[in-house]
């Protein structure tokens, strides 16, 4: 029997409070249930695949802080490595060891890295990585795709999808008309519209960003030759071709969406996984445009806090974790019987939905689909997505609060963890 009348008040208490203090209540929008309706549930402590609210309530978890927690919440190994490096200080502001130790493991595992630099988030990776993709071409504009997420730096908030991005209107006020002007977008999945870009744009751009595997406009996979085409595309026209893999690094495979699909770009954004839980992010790729970095090179980029000892430490005891044989065959499993049983129990049900998973990323929109683009998962039945997340909530199960994200399991998930959502999501789906 499951229990559909959890005791939030706590967490209400708290939420309330906390509009007084911070915007929204919130230090990063979508933790705020906007999209959801309801109230977010706050938290107490996680661990492995759960969390536990300020309520005592206990949840199976989906969300994995947003995609780090891809050994599970607080696995006992990397607690002990920060443990052991708390010891020896928070931060240097100078070299380490730590750096090294990290730095060759994220150039083994990632087919284009030759050379990486460490920063504190997705966001500074992807500002870097911009920076740098335009100093070495010495071209200004870059082609985006509609949906696609990089972070909040002012080049990349384009408003996806409707007339105002193809005009190059900023997405949010605040970020200058001329931040964006040089931000070209097109749908994602559609390497005609690239071409036309290019032709449109002779010898100006610098080059294309994308997550290779879309996860920040619900879960989208690339069609077949997609990426091998925008590989060919960025070639012909002389501009670089670069992976966002802050979300799919470390997730969709070892090496990333580039070592899935064997399609390897100029330049990779890392994030979220490599840091452990803890704030990293990286850029690397191509040792003649790595060189171009300031102080190897006039590109300046600077960071307080980058490559702080416990962000590393936190990192590499992941990375070592994620090597273990069979990580990624039962990060696939367990994930595919997730996502296949929600595809299952919604046609049964009655309601129309598609979605898919790769390795420990997957997605569920309420729309027939097929979904290739933002525009197809914007006919996604948003309203009834808020209610399933609303009634899973209550039973348990924390997804995250949007349509558009996508979903993350952990290898602390178990099968009976999956089972125990899917007998949810079938009383859930059951009853919208
Ligand atoms: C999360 C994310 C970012 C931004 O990373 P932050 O650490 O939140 O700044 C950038 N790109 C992609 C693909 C992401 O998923």
């Amino acid at each position: 029997m499951v229990n559909t009348t959890i005791k939030t008040t706590k967490s209400q208490e708290v939420f309330a409070a906390a509009q007084n203090l911070m915007p929204g209540g919130v230090s990063s929008p979508v933790r705020a249930f906007k999209s959801v309706g309801g109230q977010p549930i706050v938290f107490d402590r996680v661990k492995g695949a759960y969390i536990w609210d300020v309520d005592g309530n206990k949840y199976i978890d989906y969300v994995g802080t947003w995609g780090p927690a891809i050994c599970g919440h607080a696995h006992p190994e990397v607690i002990a490595a920060l443990h052991e490096a708390l010891e020896k200080g928070t931060s240097f502001g100078a070299p380490s060891v730590l750096e090294n130790v990290l730095a060759e493991m994220v150039i083994d595992a990632v087919p284009s890295i030759e050379m990486v630099r460490f920063v504190n988030s997705g966001t500074e990776a992807c500002m870097g990585v911009l920076r740098l993709m335009r100093a070495f071409t010495n071209r200004e504009k870059i082609i985006k795709f509609e949906g696609c997420y990089h972070g909040h730096a002012d080049a990349f908030l384009v408003k996806a999808g409707s007339g105002v991005a193809t005009l190059g209107l900023p997405d949010s006020p605040g970020v200058p008309k001329l931040a964006t002007s040089t931000t070209l977008t097109a749908p994602f999945n559609d390497l005609e519209a690239v071409k036309a870009l290019f032709e449109e744009n002779r010898d100006e751009i610098a080059g294309v960003i994308l997550e290779p595997v879309v996860g920040n406009a619900g879960f989208i996979a690339p069609d077949a030759g997609f990426l091998e085409g925008l590989r060919e595309l960025t070639h012909e026209y002389g501009a670089l071709l670069v992976f966002d893999e802050v979300m799919t690094g470390f997730r969709i495979a070892y090496g990333g969406a580039q070592e899935k699909f064997g399609v390897t770009p100029d330049l990779t954004t890392l994030g979220k996984v490599i840091g452990g839980g803890l704030p990293v992010g990286a850029y690397g790729g191509r040792r003649d445009i790595m060189s171009m970095v300031a102080p190897a090179g006039p590109v300046y980029q600077a960071g307080t806090l980058s490559g702080n000892p416990l962000a590393m430490t936190a990192g590499i005891k992941t990375l070592e974790l994620l090597q273990k044989p069979g990580t990624y065959e039962s990060l696939e499993r367990i994930t595919k019987k997730l996502a296949d049983g929600l595809l299952q129990i919604a046609k049964e049900t009655g309601h129309a939905a598609c979605g898919g998973q790769i390795s420990a990323m997957f997605g569920l929109f309420f729309t027939a689909g097929p979904v290739h683009n933002y525009e197809d998962a914007k006919k996604s039945d948003t309203a009834k997505f808020g209610r399933f997340h609303r009634g899973m909530l209550e039973r348990g199960v924390y997804l995250a609060p949007s349509q558009f994200e996508a979903g993350f399991t952990s290898f602390a998930h178990t099968e009976e963890d999956i089972e125990q959502t899917l007998t949810v999501a079938r009383d859930v789906m059951s009853s919208l």
